[in-house]
């Protein structure tokens, strides 16, 4: 689904339940945010040529987070298209990604998905793709949880720093939160933003009344 021109919300099916990693794309150059579960590789690579966005302009990948719904393609992505990927994810779940911690909700895999990164993002800081994003770090959900604000077109990338059901937002998934102070800190960055559309990694996208959404589920 279109949320703008460039901006593409994906949906790949993990039996039955639906994620959304988010493409970017101008010109040459395409900006995966999220690559789902292990084993969704063909998946994710048709849902690009679906919207017209071959795997060979893929540049760029961003991730939310270390739980394996987000990286879990990643190493197929990396064998793929080499070094021509750079990978980018905040400091503070790096070496999860990277494999050389057991990651924090699924310490059970045995063989854990390793990736690699080549650059870590910090609070504040501003990507040039897809017509410049801001990173906001939102931990909580895990420790280097970052969230995406597309300045274009008021978009943010809410990764799992909250959930939505039909177009509302759930606010906290507090099942899959182990530090909950955190997350409410985090919810409440949210208000310095004019956000027109929120997408959910799992929920989707919510585009009505957004911003008071936001300020009610932050004050609960
Ligand atoms: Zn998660």
């Amino acid at each position: 689904m279109e949320i703008s021109k460039g901006v593409e919300m994906l949906h790949l099916d993990f039996h039955g339940s639906i994620i959304h990693p988010i493409l970017l794309w101008d010109g040459e150059i395409a900006v995966l945010i999220d690559t789902g579960f292990p084993g969704q590789f063909e998946d994710l690579r048709m849902a690009m040529e679906k919207v017209g966005v071959s795997l060979d302009r893929l540049k760029v990948v961003i991730l939310t987070h270390q739980d394996v719904d987000h990286i879990g393609t990643l190493p197929e992505i990396l064998q793929e298209c080499g070094n021509n990927i750079k990978v980018y994810a905040h400091e503070l779940d790096k070496p999860y990604i990277q494999g050389e911690i057991s990651l924090i909700k699924d310490a059970h895999l045995e063989n854990p998905t390793r990736g690699k990164v080549d650059h870590t993002l910090t609070d504040g800081q501003e990507l040039p793709f897809g017509g410049r994003i801001q990173i906001i770090h939102t931990p909580g959900h895990t420790p280097g949880h970052i969230s995406l604000y597309l300045k274009q077109s008021k978009t943010l990338i809410a990764g799992d720093s909250m959930y939505s059901v039909n177009g509302n937002l759930g606010g906290i998934h507090v099942p899959t939160t182990p530090d909950m102070n955190a997350a409410r800190l985090s919810l409440k960055k949210f208000l310095e933003y004019d956000i027109s559309s929120v997408v959910c990694y799992h929920g989707g996208i919510s585009d009505v009344n957004v911003n008071e959404q936001i300020l009610r589920l932050s004050q609960q």
